[in-house]
């Protein structure tokens, strides 16, 4: 072909003629509060021991990695028991490219044509890009007005719409709820065979006294547990996500893999990291204070903000919300306009970047 091409010239599959590339913008501005990244990059003794095993595994890059990975399932096994008192084997354990590739292989697996995953909204913007991708239909319940699920509302769409994947996200994105675990086991028993996945992107920064879906696995077959180390771990660039569920779980995922799909560097990286958890996961305290801190601000100033469990806030609400996330980015802070109409989120930052977002908002806010 000589003409240049377009897109229109090309078999694209027609469900994704009018689609387009997901993702928040990627800005250069001073302030970074859009996709709730831990502000803190990782130490520099613990950036040397990363370097080290990378160069080890460097070495031995003519070689496909290994497959299973089963030592990094292992490693993080462990961790899960320190952190939730898990108790789970390696093969409970899978890992992928960031948890939004375990919820690929999640819908890759238990979704496909004719069948539904349900979740409920406002929830993570990824899910129905899963679910277009593998073909599967997506149905959404709605949240309460504290974005809280109705236990009655939940049996109802599950009875409604049979889902063969029901996602809870807890604590949710965007809105910070974070799920009683009576909801999780009341979806568990109205889900008959169905997968449930508890989302636990954000687990970490759950408030004292909130239990992870964690403790439910022992009991639930078709139970699974996502998890994440970019956020509470800073590992954000690292792109490894993880997931906890019962062997036969983990082995349906393993089907659907590509072989091979965590590099050897991934592998390596996430390992030498992990070596490190309790100081990598030591700045989550302080961001889970500093969460409290600007949900007290907000609501001292006068705004709707969401109960928060996780590294960042919803508040609102706005008129126009696009032009005060307008305003502060004329004022160098970036924060994210998603959500119900009228809200606006904010990741939990330095105490530094805070203050700046306050002034910002504040400036902002004045002047409508
Ligand atoms: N789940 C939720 C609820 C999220 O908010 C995110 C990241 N924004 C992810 C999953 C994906 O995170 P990652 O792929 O970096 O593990």
């Amino acid at each position: 072909m000589t003409e240049p091409t377009t897109l229109a010239d090309l078999p694209l599959r027609e469900d994704l003629r009018d689609e387009h590339p997901y993702g928040a913008p990627q800005l250069d501005v001073p302030v970074v509060l859009n996709v709730n990244e831990n502000p803190y990059p990782v130490a520099p003794q613990i950036v040397a021991d990363i370097a080290a095993a990378v160069a080890q595994a460097a070495a031995g890059l003519n070689r496909y990695p290994d497959r299973e990975f089963l030592d990094l399932r292992a490693d993080l096994a462990a961790f899960l028991r320190t952190e939730s008192g898990a108790d789970l084997a390696p093969e409970q354990v899978w890992a992928a490219n960031g948890s939004n590739e375990v919820m690929l292989h999640v819908l890759q697996a238990f979704g496909g044509p004719g069948r539904t995953a349900l979740s409920f909204a406002p929830t993570y913007s990824m899910y129905p890009e899963y679910a277009r991708d593998t073909l599967t239909t997506w149905v959404t319940g709605h949240r309460e007005t504290d974005f809280t699920i109705d236990l009655d509302h939940a049996r109802e769409q599950i009875r409604l719409h049979r889902p063969s994947v029901v996602l809870l996200t807890s604590p949710n994105n965007p809105t910070g709820t974070a799920l009683p675990l009576a909801t999780v086991e009341a979806v568990l028993e109205a889900a008959g065979n169905a997968v449930v996945v508890v989302d636990e992107a954000y687990g970490e920064f759950r408030r004292t006294g909130t239990p992870s879906a964690l403790e439910l696995l022992p009991r639930y077959g078709n139970l699974a547990v996502s998890r994440t180390m970019s956020k509470a771990f800073s590992l954000a660039g690292a792109r490894v996500g993880y997931l906890a569920a019962s062997t036969a779980f983990v082995d349906a995922l393993r089907i659907v893999r590509l072989p091979y799909h965590l590099s050897a560097v991934t592998q390596a990286t996430a390992r030498a990291a992990l070596k490190h958890s309790a100081t990598l996961l030591s700045t989550v305290d302080e961001l889970r204070t500093r969460r409290d801190e600007t949900v007290v601000w907000l609501r001292g100033n006068g705004f709707e903000v969401a109960e928060s469990d996780a590294n960042f806030v919803l508040f609102g609400r706005f008129e126009d919300r696009h032009a005060v996330w307008q305003g502060l980015l004329d004022r160098g802070v970036l924060i994210r306009e998603t959500g119900p109409a009228g809200w606006l989120r904010v990741t939990v930052g330095t105490a530094d970047e805070m203050q700046q977002f306050r002034t910002a908002l504040q400036e902002v806010v004045g002047q409508q």
